[in-house]
């Protein structure tokens, strides 16, 4: 019988990269699907990152995540970039096409199917308020502008990044964004249909900490959703839940996200009940 001990190579690249749970669910859909296929997990710093991606070459891997700080970095050493990854500036997920390393960013695409499939939602049409101005609230607020919605607020604490982040998206996008600066208690308006959190507040250890946020005025259809996925209840969703209100978790971005990425890379339909399994047995959830 023939034997072939090869395994595909993909991974993921970053500072700290420790608590990064992205493999444990790659490697179970891997498992699921009978692929000869690893997901290596690799610390490498801002010095490292172009010998790095050299590395990916070399090895001829099949892609790569990148995540904090390699994000916006990373573009500089890829043959080119996908449109969503263009438009939002940051890439973390690379795929190979032939001997070219391909930027794209699943990041928004990954909360949008959350939004789609989970909550049952088409934002085409909606008004979204979306808290925080870095990474994570770059990607979700170009998908939900290419997604079709009528109105989006970016609520910041910093007016420069939140400023900037409206001003490059709305040149990219042609998007319905504008700038509102987060100062004392933010009053989530009535007429909001979808209220994110894209900040980082709440995220593990900080797990007490909660945006301040009034959600006095939400209307009872108002989906209520977070970016950050540890612990996957946070105290903002809790407190959603406590006034009734439906609510989208980052673990539905997170397996979205990896979801993309298994069917970018490997070409076949991610098992995404095995992915989301794995993800909520490694986080304790
Ligand atoms: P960045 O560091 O790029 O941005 C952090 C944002 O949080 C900024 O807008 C910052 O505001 C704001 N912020 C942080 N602390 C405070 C505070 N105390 N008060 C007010 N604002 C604050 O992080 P990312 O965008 O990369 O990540 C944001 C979150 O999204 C993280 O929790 C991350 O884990 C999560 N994430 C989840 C993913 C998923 O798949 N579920 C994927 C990617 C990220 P300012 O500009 O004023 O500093």
């Amino acid at each position: 019988m023939a034997t072939d001990y090869k395994a595909e190579l993909v991974g993921v690249l970053g500072q700290p990269v420790s608590e990064n749970p992205t493999g444990v669910m790659q490697e179970a859909a891997f498992a699921a699907c009978g692929l000869n296929w690893r997901y290596l997990t690799i610390e490498v710093g801002p010095a490292q990152l172009a010998e790095a991606i050299r590395g990916v070459r070399a090895f001829g891997m099949r892609g790569i995540n990148l995540t904090i700080p390699h994000k916006v970095a990373v573009i500089a050493h890829l043959d080119g970039v996908g449109e969503s990854a263009k438009l939002i500036g940051a890439v973390n997920t690379v795929r190979r096409d032939g001997d070219k390393l391909i930027g794209e960013n699943t990041d928004g695409q990954g909360f949008l199917r959350g939004v789609r499939q989970d909550a049952k939602i088409d934002p085409m049409g909606k008004r979204v308020v979306l808290l925080g101005a870095g990474g994570a609230a770059r990607a979700i607020a170009t998908e939900l502008v290419l997604a079709g919605v009528s109105d989006l607020v970016v609520v910041n604490r910093s007016v420069e990044r939140g400023e900037t982040m409206v001003a490059d998206l709305r040149k990219s996008t042609n998007g319905p964004l504008r700038f509102e600066q987060w100062v004392g208690t933010y009053k989530v308006p009535a007429d909001a249909d979808l209220f994110v959190n894209a900040t980082s507040i709440g995220l593990y250890p900080n797990v007490d900490a909660m945006p301040d946020v009034d959600l006095s005025d939400v209307r009872k259809d108002t989906l209520v959703a977070d970016a950050v996925f540890n612990p996957a209840e946070t105290r903002l969703l809790k407190a959603a839940r406590d006034l009734d209100l439906p609510t989208l978790d980052g673990l539905s971005m997170l397996v979205y996200q990896g979801v993309i990425g298994f069917e970018i890379w490997t070409g076949l339909k991610a098992p995404e009940g095995v992915m989301k399994q794995a993800l909520q047995d490694a986080l304790g959830g």
